[in-house]
């Protein structure tokens, strides 16, 4: 793949790139395609910690201080300075102070200090032997083994030392993160803004919620599995609807959500019988390439540009609308978003359970209920009704069975890949 190439120039002439064919595009060529044109957006804010889950850091967080900021306790026990211990116990040593977390004992330390978790190690202090290691008996502790230097203390730094970079930019911030910044006293932070999606369906037939069906009608359906898709990405969404079939309406809409959004999304109108129809659209308000991908479900998909804003087409059948999201648009928004490096969708080897039938050539992704057996190995079982307007197929599933491109049938008790449904987002 040629790096560095401009929308346009593809547009225009594409012959001179080696490895670039609209009418069959790989999945893995399709997502590089797109990231070539793809810029993470550079505008920050600063927000409070506590609604900094799933935001993406955009300003190096460095330590200014220790964590923790002093020597302490690791156990309840006793704090005693193993230098001044014979060589063999049992050793004997009169208890002469008591210390719980947030105090703290000066001046010089004689025989052993009862000690709680967290409190401070008295200077001079430098192993803590756990009470339950000890005998106590009128204020004298017996103990039989002799301590390693530094034993059950926890160290200054040890989790964090001061001036360490503890995030780069481009961490998604998960929840022991949130904990980690308070733990560093830091209580607000830069973050990169949200991406902004639009998106809107298309089609004469498809009609929105509330409104009665009259014979040959669907409701629209695409808009709410894209808002649950949209939800786990946390981006701000912009619900524009559904729009018929009207070239003024289209165009109309897309205008609008260019100007409000980083990514238009729209569903339906890029199959070959319609495509023409927003080629044209697009063409005149933008730049848009028409790709047919070497994928199934999922064959159509328009990407493109009009001004700043990145546009997809999705197809309009359900489940090919899904999968296309998944595939293309969910890396693209990840990759927008500032987050580095983009979590890859783990792929886990499962037996099947029954039968594939499956022509070399083109990437499946069929749906699959999978389980683990008692020894923890992977099963799939492919779902019988696999056509990409059956909705059901992705609520009753809970996995897709990947078939790469090069793959033929497959009979049951062979090994395939498959990507957990609880593990995109
Ligand atoms: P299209 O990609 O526009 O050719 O549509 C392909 C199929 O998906 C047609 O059967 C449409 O009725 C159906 N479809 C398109 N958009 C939606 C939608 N938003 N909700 C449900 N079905 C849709
Ligand atoms: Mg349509």
């Amino acid at each position: 793949m040629k790096k560095d190439i401009h929308l346009s120039d593809l547009i225009s002439d594409s012959s001179m790139v080696d490895d670039y064919d609209p009418n069959a595009m790989s999945v893995e060529n399709t997502k590089a395609w797109i990231a070539n044109f793809l810029n993470p957006i550079d505008q920050k804010e600063t927000i409070h910690i506590k609604d900094a889950l799933n935001r993406i850091v955009a300003e190096p967080i460095i330590a200014t201080m220790n964590v923790p900021n002093h020597d302490n306790s690791a156990m309840d026990g006793y704090a005693i300075n193993i230098d001044l211990l014979t060589d063999h116990g049992p050793f004997k040593l009169k208890v002469t102070g008591k210390l719980f977390a947030g105090n703290a004992l000066d001046g010089n330390i004689e025989g052993a200090v009862r000690i709680m978790t967290g409190a401070t190690i008295p200077s001079g202090l430098n192993a803590v032997i756990p009470q339950e290691h000890v005998e106590l008996y009128e204020g004298v502790i017996t103990f039989k083994t002799k301590p390693l230097t530094n034993q059950n203390i926890r160290r200054t730094g040890e989790d964090i030392k001061r001036g360490q970079t503890v995030f780069q930019n481009g961490r998604s911030l998960e929840p022991c993160d949130l904990g980690l910044l308070a733990s560093l006293g830091i209580d607000s932070i830069k973050v990169y803004r949200k991406i902004k999606v639009a998106f809107f369906s298309t089609g004469d037939e498809i009609i929105s919620l509330g409104k009665s069906l009259l014979p040959g009608q669907v409701y629209d359906s695409n808009r709410y599995s894209l808002i649950g898709l949209l939800k786990r990405l946390d981006v701000n969404m912009l619900d524009l609807g559904v729009i018929p079939d009207d070239k003024k309406a289209i165009e109309d809409t897309l205008l609008k959500a260019s100007n409000i959004a980083d990514i238009v999304v729209t569903t339906g109108g890029v199959s070959v019988g319609e495509a023409d129809y927003m080629k044209d659209i697009l063409k005149k308000i933008g730049e848009i390439l028409f790709w047919k991908i070497s994928m199934k479900p999922g064959k159509p998909l328009a990407y493109g540009k009009i001004g700043q804003c990145h546009y997809f087409g999705l197809p309009g059948n359900p489940v090919s609308t899904m999968v296309t999201f998944y595939q293309f648009v969910r890396e693209a928004i990840l990759t927008l978003s500032g987050q580095t490096p983009i979590p890859k969708i783990p792929l886990i080897k499962a037996k099947l359970l029954g039968p594939i039938k499956k022509i070399p050539g083109r990437t499946e992704f069929q749906r699959g209920v999978y389980e683990q057996d008692d020894q923890g190995t992977f099963k799939v079982n492919p779902l019988k009704d696999q056509g990409s307007g059956i909705l059901r197929s992705m609520s009753e599933a809970n996995c897709f069975i990947l078939l790469h491109e090069d793959l033929a049938h497959l009979e049951k008790d062979m090994w395939v890949d498959i990507q957990l449904f609880d593990s995109l987002f």
